[in-house]
């Protein structure tokens, strides 16, 4: 698997996916440039995830905000604190490593050795923050000390209020963001898999809390067992949205030729949740490196727009209308109840957040009373999701070494990535037979032009025809179009006006009228 890796590797560096960052002065490590196919690639990606998560649906809509923020954004959230990795330094050897990773990092001075086993003198593991600090405006001071995004998520947060007023949307419904974010990683490693800068594909989905669920249709609906739930319905509570979520992440997968075997599912232990999560299941995917995260999907209770509501004093509450209708009508010990568990929650949020006991208890108690008016802080369900991470899954799902003749007929070894068509950088490529004939050449640049403003197309006259369709099975472009003397007529009246298709997968060839090659095309790349 390290040799199949390898292979991955030197494929994206030989056929422009992926390059060292700034390699001509020797590379900066955790960073990574995408080439031309692995930019047409990325943008494959971010194009179906934002077809998926939000043009698809009704209850889904977009934002994309600032990389800086206000630093007390991370505060809120928790990660000027927390958000740290242990870390141990070596005086011997002036290296620096995860305290959690010794044991599989080599060791600088005898990379024989793993740190954990080398002799020299350790520090103690400290927390190291990961977050990259810069200066906002002309004054280096601490005051004007920012932060670049560890996550997208917390942006969705902060303009939660404005999207929900100007976007006509009612909870439950969500916010969907694709941009870059930036963690300063002890040690970045597995190529792309943990950079310092990558780019993240989140969803922060509002729903409503059980307890107003619970007022409004009487009872609330949970997972009978596992599997899709199906369409979306208003009695649902968190764990339906949450498994709902997971559900559709795999899905998304699956559409895009990641098929379920390839992916596991781990529901974290109670024991490993952060405090405010209820649930955390992380897709992982089996790379050659080991199964490792491609997606985790949290159900986060309503921890975020709490903090936010906390450190920005403006409310983050919604006022829900059913609610308040329904609030009415209930008997006065099932208006109790649902107010008891409702300040016990919240009661429990404040507490654990630090709140002095008497004001953790009347702001609970507060917000009891609210919940009774029809008002609450929103629950949210977070799919969070890493662009980089996929399109490396993707490469190392789709690489294939099979066996096709060569110009002999002899069989050799063909290097062919089976790219969904979805993904594929480039979705066709046109050849004219031969290049030093006017008549192929110019049919096929016009083929060329008629499919160019619907899709990703090579044109490529070098080599011999088999050399092409090689070079274009190594990118994963799933059809070649070649015009030759039959197109032009040459062969006799029935074929004239019509191409070969060849077929990346089956290596099968298909005649195909001109006329309706951009429709046969176009069925088969949907
Ligand atoms: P890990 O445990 O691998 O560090 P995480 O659990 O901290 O990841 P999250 O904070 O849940 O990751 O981030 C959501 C997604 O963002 C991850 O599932 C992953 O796809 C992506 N991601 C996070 N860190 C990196 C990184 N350093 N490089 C590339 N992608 C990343």
């Amino acid at each position: 698997s390290q040799q199949l890796m390898e292979k991955i590797v030197a494929l994206c560096k030989r056929r422009g996916f992926i390059f060292p960052s700034s390699e001509i002065y020797g590379g900066i490590n955790g960073f990574w440039d995408y080439g031309p196919l692995g930019a047409e690639l990325k943008r494959n990606l971010k194009e179906q995830w934002w077809l998926q998560m939000t043009r698809f649906r009704d209850d889904v809509v977009g934002l994309d905000a600032t990389i800086i923020m206000h630093p007390r954004i991370w505060e809120a959230s928790g990660h000027v604190a927390t958000f740290s990795d242990p870390m141990v330094d070596c005086k011997t050897c002036k290296g620096r490593f995860r305290a959690d990773q010794l044991h599989e990092t080599p060791c600088p001075r005898k990379p024989s050795k793993m740190v954990s086993e080398c002799e020299g003198e350790k520090t103690e593991p400290r927390p190291f923050n990961l977050m990259f600090k810069t200066i906002v405006g002309p004054i280096e001071s601490e005051e004007n000390v920012a932060y670049l995004r560890p996550e997208t998520a917390q942006a969705i947060f902060a303009q939660f209020k404005n999207v929900l007023e100007t976007s006509r949307q009612k909870i439950p419904f969500g916010i969907a963001q694709i941009g870059k974010a930036f963690r300063n990683e002890v040690t970045p490693r597995n190529y792309t898999f943990r950079s310092r800068e990558f780019e993240q594909m989140e969803l922060e989905f509002f729903i409503r809390p059980d307890e107003a669920v619970e007022a409004i249709y009487g009872e609330v609906a949970r997972p009978a067992g596992p599997g899709h739930p199906g369409e979306p319905q208003p009695n649902w509570g968190w764990q339906m949205w949450h498994q709902y979520w997971v559900e559709e992440r795999i899905r998304f997968y699956e559409s895009i030729g990641l098929p379920r075997t390839t992916l596991e599912e781990y529901w974290q232990k109670p024991e490993e949740l952060a405090h405010y999560a209820r649930a955390c299941v992380d897709i992982q995917f089996k790379f050659p490196f080991g199964t490792q995260e491609l997606e985790g999907i949290a159900a986060r209770s309503d921890f975020d727009l709490s903090q936010h509501q906390r450190y920005s004093g403006r409310p983050m509450t919604v006022f829900d209308e059913e609610l308040r209708a329904a609030w009415g009508r209930l008997e006065p010990s099932k208006q109790q109840d649902l107010q008891e568990r409702y300040y016990r929650h919240r009661l429990g949020y404040l507490t654990r957040m630090g709140e002095p006991a008497d004001k953790a208890e009347a702001s609970a108690r507060q917000d009891a009373e609210m919940l009774g008016k029809g008002y609450y802080i929103p629950h949210v369900i977070e799919p969070s999701a890493g662009v980089d991470r996929l399109a490396l899954a993707l490469l190392c799902h789709a690489y294939d070494e099979d066996q096709a003749p060569n110009e002999k007929g002899e069989p050799e070894t063909r290097v062919v990535l089976r790219l969904h068509p979805r993904i594929a950088p480039i979705k066709v490529a046109v050849f004219p037979l031969l290049k030093n004939r006017p008549a192929l050449v110019e049919k096929a640049r016009q083929i060329r032009d008629l499919l160019r403003p619907h899709m990703n197309v090579f044109y490529d006259d070098a080599g011999a025809i088999g050399r092409r369709y090689r070079r274009q099975d190594e990118v994963g472009t799933p059809f070649c179009v070649t015009v030759d003397f039959e197109t032009l007529g040459e062969k006799g009246p029935e074929l004239k006006d019509t191409v070969t298709v060849r077929d990346r997968d089956t290596m099968q060839q298909t005649r195909v009228p001109i006329s309706g090659l951009l429709e046969w095309l176009q069925s088969r790349l949907r």
